[in-house]
């Protein structure tokens, strides 16, 4: 972490997981434990039908409600899908972009990506952009080229003033929901290969200010060593989102002076 340039943040996606009343049961749990997180920033992405419930629930507890996709199109016969603005209106400020698994099952391109990254922040929502290689990807020595190509596909076309909104996610796919954590040393060289790459496109200045999260497998036990990389701010917590007690430990880890 470096608090010097850039926000500290720490995300949960719930994916497809909690219904309105558990949400609610949620909120009640994590009142009783939720820091006050003077150091970072924290958010629970969560499934659009519950956006609403959580932004009740969750309305004294600093913790901000974000969207986990959105459709690039303003608005039309795309049966199933929300917009920007609909998000907007909702008060969201976050959506998650590009996760691994609307890649895998939901043929999401990295044009399509790109295509929300800019939809997202025409509503003036911080995207949430998610990269990262496969297991295969990593043995074959492709890992530095693909997020290259990863991270240009989706900020294509976007100015400097507003990717400063933007959130990259460094998130190996054999990392996720798997139980296996990608070596704080490891994560942390992809997540300054990403800062870089940003630093080549947009200069020092705009790199240095951007927000880059790891995910895959973040928990209590890991949290920390993880944030303690200079290149990581942060964490896009899946399965330990779930849990009050698991998701509060991560927010301490980066909640610290
Ligand atoms: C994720 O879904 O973005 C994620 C990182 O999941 P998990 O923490 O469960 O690996």
């Amino acid at each position: 972490m470096n608090r010097r340039y850039r926000k500290t943040v720490i995300a949960g996606n719930w994916k497809m997981n909690m219904t309105a009343s558990e949400t609610k049961q949620f909120a009640e749990e994590l009142k009783k434990i939720m820091p006050r997180a003077k150091w970072c920033d924290t958010l629970l992405c969560v499934p659009s039908c519950n956006i609403t419930t959580a932004m009740k629930a969750f309305k004294d507890l600093r913790l901000s409600v974000g969207a986990e996709n959105l459709h690039y199109e303003k608005s039309g016969a795309y049966t199933g899908e929300v917009s920007a603005s609909m998000l907007k209106d909702l008060g969201v400020k976050y959506v998650i972009v590009g996760h691994s698994e609307r890649r895998q099952y939901f043929c999401e391109t990295d044009q399509i990506v790109n295509k929300k990254v800019h939809a997202a922040l025409n509503a003036d929502i911080s995207p949430i952009i998610c990269v990262g290689e496969s297991l295969e990807q990593r043995e074959s020595g492709v890992t530095e080229d693909l997020i290259a190509l990863q991270v240009k596909s989706a900020l294509y076309g976007v100015p400097a003033d507003k990717l400063r909104r933007c959130i990259i996610a460094y998130e190996p796919i054999w990392a996720i929901g798997t139980g296996k954590t990608a070596t704080a040393e490891q994560a942390g060289e992809v997540c300054s290969l990403i800062r870089a790459i940003i630093r080549n496109l947009y200069g020092a200045r705009v790199a240095r200010s951007v927000t880059i999260q790891y995910g895959g497998s973040m928990n209590p036990s890991n949290a920390a060593e993880l944030l303690a990389q200079p290149d990581i701010d942060g964490g896009l917590i899946g399965g330990a989102s779930l849990k009050p007690e698991q998701f509060v430990a991560i927010i301490n880890a980066a909640n610290q002076e």
